[in-house]
């Protein structure tokens, strides 16, 4: 398919491979992995090879702006003049009865950057709130705590160039033969060439990653902190540490040691549930390899001790040195095509654009002048979930939903559904009919979908990509930037005429200028004709940036790595108790993405894994009289559900898995594995903790 096509990128996962899409005699999108690309060379996984049925198929979009006057009203048909004066006039007379913020908007990972850029330059600089958050909270922001305090700033130091590099993998908290299938192919194809590299995988759940691995850790849910600090500690005690890097580019390294050393390697096997020989034997191949990359996704980070999980891990990376070396580092998988754009530019409710700080003074006149506006708030803005907690008791009064579903996606539902009800006035800015969250809105705003609209994504190695508008989108329905600076006119800011996408992407690469994230010299041009670029990208004709901190200076003051020391060992989750024994983790499968709405309409992906099911340990299955394909009530504290039970020792005895995909429209009414799930946050990064809820399992 080279002939006539053109190049982008996968709209799914964070790991960006690149697709060519060429249209058939039919004007048919047509999709194939692009051989030249240095993520996929050519591979694509499943939900990427039917990418085109997503686009093919219009009939479930959202094709016309629709409003209601009250709830009382069904929505109706409407001009987009109508309907953005209408959006105009909300917000104006809510900020105006009950101040900035008493507004918010929540955005997406799947936003491209520039869309990211526009919605919080318009929060931030313009409303005069920072209550702009992402469902990226929902996914990564204990890494980005973690990022932060070990290396001064959210920077993911390695590249997947360095995957074949590497002669040990520690994947933890992660499925990513499922969630990240290239990048594991990628890790399957360096251990076929080369079979003594070793992959150890910590996870409750015996995954498609975990068979493959040399060594599976089988924890209970929510020890890994004491799981990290043991390997820690086996790692000193056999002076398998990089004492020159620990002693000249790291400091903490004392506090460090003391925390570890204050379990015995025996207390922490009993305390994780794993046999003492196997944290042995971990620690022993990550300290006699040459090159360790740990990798992890929201197996840690989705927990309401997630940076401290953070914390632990990248000590590791710290103790051994293994940073800024070919092969080597800590690499956190967005699970999201744009979470990292979105990172990039501020995309969340505490952070500024271009890795500046909130919370610092300097950082906030820095953006406002560049903006052109007088100041921007001092008050961090409401995270995803608190959101959502503030709709609740009338505090926000308005929200602007962009790219995302929250009716299936945060936890504690039917809050969030009170919450939304609640709400003074929901706009919804989407592409599907099938978004849930659909049933909330006053507003409904048709927006351009992948391939439909112009921008670039970052994906997790920060490899920026430009995407081309290549199909018209159907419909009324516009690109995000232009519905976004249609309601900035209209609300009064004259910030917003820009001529093109290009302009606003060429606006944020001069606020990169002089920053460690510089893409100054990365124009549209250079991305069309020469293809991908990892930033930072900061002078005339430069390639790229494949690996950060080679030099050993990191970006904190003193420019050394910091130990940052968990405050507690132990998870802060509700514990199981006597009415709810059991501890329940979510996640996704295969060929399914987050709330369905692309995935759930391609059959092909439905045959996979086609409806949730609980996924429960035998033993315990025995106990409660629960046989395969048994329908079981899975109750929480807050909401209960009803699906069939597998059992399988895949997971381990008194811990039940239950994906996270299906919502109310397109699987029973009561099967959402977020029905269930607590709104507890882990108090830095504010990331909800989806992985451990206490839960009793009934035959229904
Ligand atoms: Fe798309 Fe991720 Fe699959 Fe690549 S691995 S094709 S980016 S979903």
């Amino acid at each position: 398919m080279t002939q006539n096509s053109q190049k982008s990128t996968c709209s799914y996962c964070g790991v960006g491979c690149g697709i060519l899409v060429k249209k058939d005699a039919n004007d048919k999108v047509m999709v194939e992995g692009d051989p030249d690309h240095p993520v996929n060379r050519g591979m694509l996984c499943s939900k990427g090879r039917n990418l085109h049925y997503v686009v093919n198929d219009t009939s479930d979009r959202l094709l016309h702006p629709q409003m209601r006057w009250s709830r009382s009203h069904p929505l109706e048909q409407v001009s987009w003049d109508t309907a953005l004066d209408r959006a105009a006039q909300v917000f104006k007379s809510v900020i105006k009865q009950h101040g900035p913020d008493s507004v918010g908007f929540y955005v997406s990972g799947q936003c491209l950057t520039e869309e990211y850029y526009i919605a919080n330059k318009l929060v931030k600089g313009f409303l005069g709130t920072n209550n702009i958050d992402t469902n990226s909270r929902l996914c990564m922001s204990s890494a980005v705590v973690g990022y932060k305090k070990t290396f001064g700033e959210d920077s993911v130091p390695i590249a997947y160039a360095d995957i074949e590099l590497a002669d040990c993998f520690l994947i933890t908290g992660a499925n990513p033969a499922w969630c990240h299938p290239i990048l594991f192919r990628r890790i399957e194809q360096h251990k076929e060439k080369k079979p003594d590299v070793k992959i150890i995988v910590i996870d409750p759940r015996r995954t498609d990653s975990a068979m493959y691995a040399d060594l599976h850790l089988q924890l209970i849910p929510g020890t890994d902190i004491i799981l990290y600090n043991a390997i820690g500690r086996r790692l000193l005690e056999r002076g398998l540490i990089d004492k020159e890097f620990i002693n000249n580019h790291t400091e903490g390294f004392a506090s460090y040691k003391e925390q570890v050393t204050k379990t015995s390697l025996k207390e922490a096997a009993r305390l994780c549930g794993v046999p003492l020989n196997d944290i042995k034997k971990a620690a022993d191949l990550i300290g006699l390899s040459k090159a360790f990359i740990s990798m992890w996704a929201m197996g840690l980070n989705q927990s309401v001790v997630g940076t401290n999980k953070n914390f632990a891990l990248l000590n590791l990376s710290l103790i051994t040195g293994q940073v800024g070396k070919p092969g080597s580092g800590p690499f956190s998988l967005t699970g999201q095509p744009n979470a990292m754009g979105g990172r990039e530019v501020g995309g969340m409710a505490n952070l500024l654009a271009v890795h500046k700080d909130l919370m610092n003074p300097e950082h906030r006149r820095e953006v406002a002048q560049f903006w052109g506006v007088d100041e921007i708030s001092p008050k961090p803005g409401y995270t995803a979930t608190e959101m959502f907690e503030a709709l609740e008791t009338g505090k926000l009064k308005a929200i602007w939903i962009i790219c995302t579903n929250p009716a299936v996606s945060l936890p504690d539902l039917l809050r969030v559904e009170k919450a939304l009800k609640n709400a003074r006035f929901v706009v919804v800015q989407d592409i599907s009919n099938k978004a849930d969250t659909l049933e909330y809105a006053d507003l409904v705003l048709p927006a351009a979908g992948w391939l439909e609209k112009e921008g670039t994504m970052t994906n997790s190695e920060r490899r920026i990509s430009y995407l081309p508008k290549l199909v018209e989108a159907p419909g009324e329905a516009r690109p995000d930037v232009e519905i976004l600076c249609d309601f900035a006119k209209r609300m009064g800011f004259k910030a917003f005429n820009y001529y093109n996408t290009e302009e606003i992407y060429q606006e944020y690469c001069a606020m990169t200028k002089g920053t460690h994230i510089d893409i100054s010299f990365l124009n549209y041009d250079r991305l069309k004709t020469e293809g991908t670029f990892q930033w930072p990208v900061n002078e005339y004709r430069h390639p790229g940036t494949a690996r950060l901190f080679e030099d050993k200076k990191f970006y904190t003051p003193s420019q050394k790595a910091i130990f940052n020391i968990p405050y507690t060992i132990t998870n802060r989750s509700i514990m199981p108790s006597e009415s709810f024994p059991l501890i329940l983790t979510t996640g996704r499968v295969r060929d399914q993405w987050h709330t369905m709405t692309k995935t759930g309409k391609v059959s092909r992906l439905k045959t996979h894994y086609p409806k949730p099911v609980l996924e429960i340990n035998p033993s315990d299955a025995f106990v409660l009289n629960i046989r395969e394909g048994y329908i079981v009530e899975v109750s929480s504290e807050n909401g209960s559900v009803r699906v069939k039970a597998t059992l399988t020792d895949n997971v381990r005895k008194g811990v039940v898995f239950l994906p996270m995909h299906w919502g109310k429209k397109l699987g029973q009414n009561l099967n959402r594995a977020n029905n269930l799930t607590q709104n507890m946050v882990d108090p830095q990064s504010k990331e909800p903790d989806f992985k451990f809820t206490a839960v009793r399992v009934e035959n229904y």
